[in-house]
């Protein structure tokens, strides 16, 4: 998609601090972190949200996880553990509209979340 933040970042038209790339998985620091590792793993494919999902993009949301330990483990925090999310939609803050796993590490993370 031509208009989409992260499809312009996967093209290299925006900067990125990027931590990982494969055939499926592109992934980069976000530009606002809210703990020490911060990252946003995302498909190469535009997918808007969780509820655009089809049947045949199984496999690419699963590489998404497959990265995160991947990342995880380079970074260093593999051990100690870390928190996937995932937001659909605007009243769970969704913002940028092209399906991101978040990943956070390096601090408490507290339960619930808010
Ligand atoms: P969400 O609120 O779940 O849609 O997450 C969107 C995330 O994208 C936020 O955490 C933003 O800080 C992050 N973000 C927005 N623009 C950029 C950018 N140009 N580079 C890196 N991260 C970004
Ligand atoms: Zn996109």
């Amino acid at each position: 998609m031509s208009d989409c933040l992260f499809c312009k970042i996967i093209a290299g038209e925006i900067p990125s601090d990027k931590v990982y790339e494969d055939d499926n998985v592109f992934a980069f620091k976000d530009i606002n972190p809210v703990a020490p590792l911060h990252v946003l793993i995302i498909p190469k494919k535009h997918i808007s949200t969780i509820n655009d999902l089809e049947t045949e993009d199984s496999e690419v949301m699963g590489s998404l996880f497959l990265a995160a330990k991947t990342i995880a483990k380079q970074q260093g925090y593999h051990k100690d553990g870390y928190r996937t999310v995932m937001n659909c939609g605007e009243a769970a803050g969704q913002t940028v509209f092209h399906v991101h796993l978040h990943l956070l590490a390096g601090r408490d993370l507290t339960w619930p979340p808010g």
